[in-house]
């Protein structure tokens, strides 16, 4: 497996060229000590559903896996909650207020960004809202649909986590 931190050949406090493999997730200098651990970042995705049973997906207007379908969501920021962050990324998606979410569960995920893999826990919940609401696209999400639970096809989401997400997601709902 590749070092989370393989691409930071220097040591980011003396520069120092001896920034070496510690463990498995951290560097340390060999120079003057400084050490640091790479650790998941925070993301969330959310099953946004109407009361005719239908599911809110958007499609991706960014890299990666432009142009497939996905889940409202995103990095949850420093200081913030992860239901807040999941609010807020839900805010400028889809321009929808959501007040009550429900966790279910999170699938660790890699994400190619700046030519560098990074790792993420990817958090799914639930929220469930009225058929009367018109989310609008922003941002990261280049246009919103609605599709019946029944129709969704795991195959259409381009990433790894958010797809095994919605088969998970899926499969449970069926048996409820
Ligand atoms: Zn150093």
């Amino acid at each position: 497996m590749h070092h989370p931190l393989e691409k930071f050949l220097f040591c980011p406090v003396c520069g120092n060229k001896s920034f070496n493999i510690n463990d498995f997730k951290s560097k340390k200098c060999g120079t003057c000590g400084f050490t640091y651990y790479a650790n998941p970042c925070s993301a969330t995705a959310a099953f946004i559903l109407n009361d005719r049973g239908e599911l809110l997906v958007a499609k991706r207007g960014k890299e990666p896996a432009k142009g497939t379908l996905d889940l409202p969501g995103g990095f949850v920021d420093m200081g913030e909650t992860v239901e807040d962050g999941m609010k807020r990324e839900i805010q400028e998606e889809t321009g929808l207020t959501v007040t009550e979410v429900r966790y279910l569960f999170s699938i660790p995920n890699q994400y190619l960004y700046s030519d560098m893999l990074i790792h993420t826990i990817d958090m799914f919940y639930e929220i469930h809202v009225g058929h009367d609401v018109k989310p609008v696209a922003d941002d990261d999400a280049a246009a919103l649909q609605w599709i019946p639970l029944a129709e969704v096809n795991p195959k259409d989401f381009g990433l790894k986590s958010i797809s095994k997400g919605v088969e998970r997601y899926l499969a449970e709902s069926l048996r409820k």
